[in-house]
Order: C-alpha cells, then structure tokens, then sequence
C-alpha cells in the first residue's frame, strides 16, 4: 500500500496498536508484532530512523564497559543480539575487527570495583589488566555461537609491527570482534518494509499530537491535515522524546535523560590506511570513550556525551568537532587532523533512563517498559535499550502487548532474516552468480546489478525489476546511479522528501558524495514520482539544503 492508501485505510478502520516513533526500537516492535499477526500502525514525525536510532555509532556490540558497571544481564544479551544481527542482516551488519591499544598496565583495576559500587564519580582510564578481564567475559557469553573470533592480546612490538603509525609509547593492543552496521537507516527500513508484508503499516511524516479519551490525535506532516483514530493501546517508542510525548495527554512523569553524542566522518586517506579494516576502541585521558572507525573509504570519530535538555537541538558544535580532532594524535601522532577533512557531522540523543548517576557513563543501557493511560487508551513508553539489543527488546514488549490483547505467540525474529539479508550468498563466487543472475533475469549488463547487489543485498533483484520497468538511465550528476532506483525509493521505500534519499535510503550525504546539481536532479524525479508543482519542487530543493548545513554541516 502507498501512503494515501494507507492513510485511507486507518482512517476507515483503527488499528488495534499505534506505535509512536520508528527508531529501531519501535521499528523491532513493529516487526514481531506484524509477523504475529497483530493490527499494527507505526507512525513517526519525520522520516524513519531520524532520531537517535540515525545518530548511533553504528557499532553491532555488546559494550564491554558496561561489564563495570555491574550490567552482565544486558551484557550477555547484546553480545548474543550482535551475533544475531550478523547472522540476519549479512548484507548491513559486517564483523567488525576492534583494536583497542593501551597505555598501561594497571589503572583501572581499582577502578572497576568502585564504579560497580556506585562510588567512583569520575570516569578514569582503563589498564590491560581491567580490558583482559572484560575480553574473557565477552568472549564467555557467546562462546557456543562462534560467529566471530575470540579476542587476542598482543604486547608492543607486534602492535606496532602491525600499526606503525601508533603512538609509540603504546605498551599492549588487544583485538576482540564486533558488527558494524552500515547503515542503521536502510536497516530500520527494510525492517519496517518487512513488517508491512505481514500486515503491519507504516507511514513516515505523520505525528502523534495527543490523545483523549478513547481517540488519538495524527497530523499528517505532508498535508498538515489532522485525523483522530481510536487504537486499542499505544506504545510511546519516541526515544529521547517520549517525555514530550507523555506530557501530550498530561503524563508528567520523567523516564528519560539522556545524553547528546556526536561523530565526525572524514576524508583522510592517510588515517583510513593507518586503521585498515579495524575500528580503533581507546580512552582519552579522561576515561571517556573513543572511537575510530572505518566506513567505505572514509573515517568515523566519536563519540561525546553530554547532558542536554531538548533533543531538538542536538547538533555536533565546533568545541566536540575540535575535541575529536585532537584525540586522532593521542594514538596516530604523526597524522594530522584539521576541519577541511570533515565530510559530514552527526549528532542525537541517547534516550537513556533518567536517574541520578554520578556520571553520564554510569548510567545503565538497559531497556525498561513503562505503564500509563492516554485518556481510556494505556501506553507502554520503551525507555532506554541500544540499536544492539532492539531485537530483543521488541520481543519482550510484543509478548506483553500480545498477552493483552488475549493473543498467542506464533512466529519468533530470532532467525528471520531482514530485508535483503535473505538467503545472502555469503562466499565471493556466489555472490557472483547472483549479481549474474540479476544481469540475466534484467538485461541491465553487469555494472548497474554488481552496484544494486552492495547497496541492498538480495533486494537487488527488486530494485533491477524495477528499474528495467521504468528507467535505466544514469543519474547525470552521479553517474553510478540510475532514475529507476531513485523512483524506486520514493516509490517502494516511501522516501518524502529529498534529504530521505541523500541521508537515510543511501549513504550519499555521509560519504561526502552531494552536490547541488544532484541535490537539483533528485527533485526533478521526485517531483514526477510524487506530483510536485513548480514552487513546491523549489522548496524541497531549498529544504534539503538546510537540513544538509544545519545538521550536518554540509555547505553545497
Ligand atoms: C551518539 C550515540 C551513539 C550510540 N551508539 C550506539 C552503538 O554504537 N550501538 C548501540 O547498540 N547503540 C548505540 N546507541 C544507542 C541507540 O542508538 C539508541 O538507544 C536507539 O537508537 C534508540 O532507539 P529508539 O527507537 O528508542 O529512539 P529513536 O531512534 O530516537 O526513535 C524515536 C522516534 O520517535 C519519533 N518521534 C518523536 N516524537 C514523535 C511524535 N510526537 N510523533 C511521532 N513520532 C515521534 C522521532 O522522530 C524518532 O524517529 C547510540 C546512541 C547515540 C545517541
């Protein structure tokens, strides 16, 4: 169904579940919801994955620090969701090898009893000896499952045989795996896309106003028309906004508090050879926790966490942009940082439990439902949770929303494959054959299905389908592209609006690949998919480019 159908067809008859926010952890709700046959809606106020499920640090793990602060339970359990997430979406979540260099051997090892007991109120610097403890508990949790290599240690001859541009007075590096999830945006939608097969419906551009006795408010942020329903219960996934959610129909209570991170993605050969194909995992001097990544062929530096009030505001400021820039000499000293590298700025809120921690990191990750009333509907409000664990998490809430509604569990997520990640050839020949097997089945040679094959996996097929359909001509501003595939998502993957394309359906504006002609071309075939007029094609132009700059720092 597209969008007016769908909007058609609630106004017509409610459905039983409204979920508010498709972040990952309403999207993962959605899904075993849908595929258990329940009567869902999903609805959120910009596009899907635009808030903090979009801000992440792309990191499929299980968050070995968190071991200190006592969270063994949440521990094992996204250690074993990261593994599930590899196994189910091969084509978004890759093993992640993840070094961790280290500057001493002791600290930290008094440290870590402290902070377990809620009495270290400073984050501090962690030695081998803490990082080895943790590596062994890691590895424990997820021992039977084998799919990815226990960890390794390694003194500093060897590191630095390995990674000659390390800070020399390195003294050990210690290489555990974890996922890196490509892209957390196309992730949520293909799984969102899945659900709708089973029944579900989702709509992008559609808020949620408020609630009053047996009906909810919507307004349709296209059209800017309100429209009532009147579900049987209402699950607030509004992350870092659920608060202002509740407040909507008068619940006052706080659950969230979280913290603002931002990330840089930089063009900067010399530190993207440097690092290979590892994620660097270290702590500045300050305990707090860095991160070197690769993405495609660019480099990802992060993260902050700082308190904010309004989610609304998070962006990355010039003060977290310098902070990052100078922690690439802690460990690569020779390699020099500066502004003009940066491609792209990212930045959201995580939506953490509000509680009284002495420090931002002390804060647990844990996932928690909480219970109110919406007028004469209850709401559930998912607080907390990582991208890692949504699986889970949205299994627990589905179990408790199917016992409410007198429903029986008949199907599980636990190997059901997302999007394009079914029946993926995981070998190099078969991926071969399949990308063949697309060229073949369309008539569209050899360069168009290798290029749909790494974008969506076994959706390639769909998308060749599609494009053979309507149109095979390349993009004239990017030329690895295809009109097709551009109408496909907007036509298929309910992409809106033009920044949807750029940020969220691909990784264009993130890989530093935008420029205004193409920003320009991707508005004239929208404007033919979605029937824009003149004025409204320029707006969306306009649009587009302050939502680049603004959030993303992006000046075209
Ligand atoms: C900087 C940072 C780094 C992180 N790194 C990792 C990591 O590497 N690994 C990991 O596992 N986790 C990580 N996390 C945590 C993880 O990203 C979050 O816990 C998770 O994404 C939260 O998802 P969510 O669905 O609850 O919230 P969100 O993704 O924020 O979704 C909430 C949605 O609700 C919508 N909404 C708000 N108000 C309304 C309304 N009135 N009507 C309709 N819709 C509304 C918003 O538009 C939004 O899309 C990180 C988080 C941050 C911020």
């Amino acid at each position: 169904m597209n969008r007016n159908e769908i909007l058609t067809s609630i106004k017509a008859k409610s459905p039983d579940v409204l979920i508010v926010g498709s972040g990952i952890n309403g999207a993962g709700a959605f899904r075993d919801l849908a595929l258990n046959g329940v009567d869902v809606l999903i609805v959120d106020r910009g596009d899907f994955c635009s808030g903090a499920s979009a801000a992440s640090s792309h990191m499929a793990h299980g968050g070995i620090r968190y071991l200190e602060n006592g969270e063994f339970r949440l521990v094992r359990e996204a250690v074993q969701e990261r593994n599930r997430m590899i196994q189910n979406a091969p084509h978004l979540v890759k093993p992640l090898p993840t070094v961790v260099p280290m500057f001493k051997l002791f600290s930290g090892l008094l440290n870590a009893p402290f902070k377990f007991l809620n009495l270290l109120d400073k984050p501090a610097e962690r030695g081998a000896l803490v990082i080895k403890i943790g590596l062994i508990f890691y590895d424990a949790f997820t021992r039977a499952q084998k799919t990815v290599p226990p960890h390794k240690f390694e003194g500093r001859q060897k590191s630095l045989e390995k990674y000659p541009k390390l800070a020399q007075d390195i003294k050990f590096t210690a290489t555990y795996y974890d996922g890196q999830i490509l892209s957390p945006e196309r992730y949520t939608v293909e799984l969102l896309l899945d659900g709708e097969k089973d029944g579900g419906k989702a709509l992008n551009y559609v808020s949620f106003i408020g609630a009053q006795g047996n009906f909810v408010s919507l307004r349709d942020e296209v059209t800017q028309q309100t429209f009532s329903l009147h579900p049987k219960l209402i699950i607030n996934a509004a992350g870092p906004w659920i608060d202002m959610v509740n407040t909507t129909f008068g619940v006052w209570e706080r659950y969230i508090g979280g913290t603002k991170g931002s990330h840089l993605v930089l063009n900067h050969p010399e530190l993207r050879e440097a690092i290979g194909k590892n994620e660097f995992f270290f702590e500045n001097k300050d305990g707090r926790i860095v991160l070197i990544f690769p993405f495609y062929d660019k480099v990802i530096i992060g993260t902050s966490d700082l308190p904010i009030q309004n989610p609304d505001e998070a962006r990355c400021t010039p003060e977290e942009e310098q902070y990052f820039i100078d922690l690439v000499s802690r460990v690569f000293p020779t390699i020099k940082v500066s502004p003009e590298h940066i491609v792209f700025r990212f930045s959201g809120v995580r939506p953490l439990e509000y509680m009284k921690a002495k420090t931002t990191g002390q804060i647990t990750r844990d996932h928690s439902v909480k219970e109110d009333m919406a007028g004469n509907i209850p709401v559930y409000s998912l607080v907390g949770g990582k991208w890692t664990s949504y699986r889970a998490f949205g299994e627990q809430v589905a179990d408790k929303i199917m016992a409410i509604l007198g429903k029986t569990r008949r199907a599980d997520t636990l190997k059901t494959p997302i999007g394009g990640g079914k029946d993926y050839p995981l070998l190099g020949l078969a991926q071969i054959e399949y990308i063949k097997k697309v060229a073949e089945e369309t008539g569209l040679g050899d360069f168009i299905p290798r290029n749909l094959f790494e974008r969506y996996g076994t959706r390639a097929m769909d998308v060749a389908k599609f494009i053979k359909a309507t149109s095979a001509e390349p993009l004239k501003s990017l030329p690895g592209w295809t009109v097709g595939e551009v109408r496909f998502l907007v036509e298929r993957e309910k992409a809106v609006h033009a920044d949807d394309l750029l940020i969220r359906r691909s990784t264009l504006a993130w890989l530093g690949q935008v420029s205004r002609p193409l920003v320009d071309e991707l508005a004239e075939i929208m404007s033919a998919s979605l029937g824009w007029g003149a004025g409204q094609k320029q707006a969306e132009v306009t649009h587009t480019l302050k939502v680049l700059e603004e959030y993303h720092g992006v000046v075209l």
